[in-house]
């Protein structure tokens, strides 16, 4: 995935679950201690806010997001910074930690996801190392990417020499990952 990495601030934990669907590496946290979010700006983070003082102090390492609909937000910020994620990079990260997630192990995956799951899609399930929970194809992604193609984020590989995967894309249309219960 391209460099870009994000931090969100408090107000816009729906904008960060978004990006990371999208693959792009997005901190975020409900509230921050008193200078967590210029530490993470010196890492080399964008922030993403919607204070215009914030966004003034943090100069062109910051976008300021406006509105509250968080469709509008993502398209605002894809305009913005040019965002074109590959389609490789979708729903390659947990939504809800953020760690990039792998393929789970047959074995590991078996005890902890539905039957039908197992039998149709094992090739499919993910497994975040962080949080433990895992992502398999579903209609819950299908929404995701349907979403995201309103929002006119384009799942195809762009260009005549964009990547592909030796596997069968996790956006050929039936996907999206919902955490185990
Ligand atoms: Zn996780």
């Amino acid at each position: 995935m391209g460099t870009i990495r994000f931090v969100a601030d408090a107000m816009l934990g729906s904008l960060a679950k978004w990006l990371r669907a999208l693959g792009y590496d997005t901190h975020y946290q409900p509230s921050y201690p008193p200078g967590a979010i210029e530490a993470l700006i010196k890492e080399g983070r964008v922030l993403l806010t919607r204070h215009r003082k914030r966004a003034a102090r943090a100069g062109k390492n910051a976008v300021l997001i406006h509105g509250n609909d968080v469709g509008g937000q993502l398209m605002g910020l894809a305009r913005e910074r040019h965002l074109s994620p590959p389609a490789s990079a979708w729903f390659s990260r947990c939504l809800l930690c953020n760690a990039q997630l792998r393929q789970a192990q047959q074995d590991e995956a078996r005890e902890r996801i539905p039957d039908y799951v197992f039998h149709q899609e094992a090739h499919q399930i993910r497994l975040c190392p962080s949080c433990g929970r895992f992502y398999w194809p579903g209609s819950h992604r299908t929404n995701m990417e349907l979403r995201l193609r309103g929002w006119g984020f384009s799942s195809t590989p762009n260009g005549p020499h964009g990547p592909r995967e030796d596997r069968p894309s996790l956006s050929d249309g039936k996907n999206l990952t919902r955490p185990s219960p």
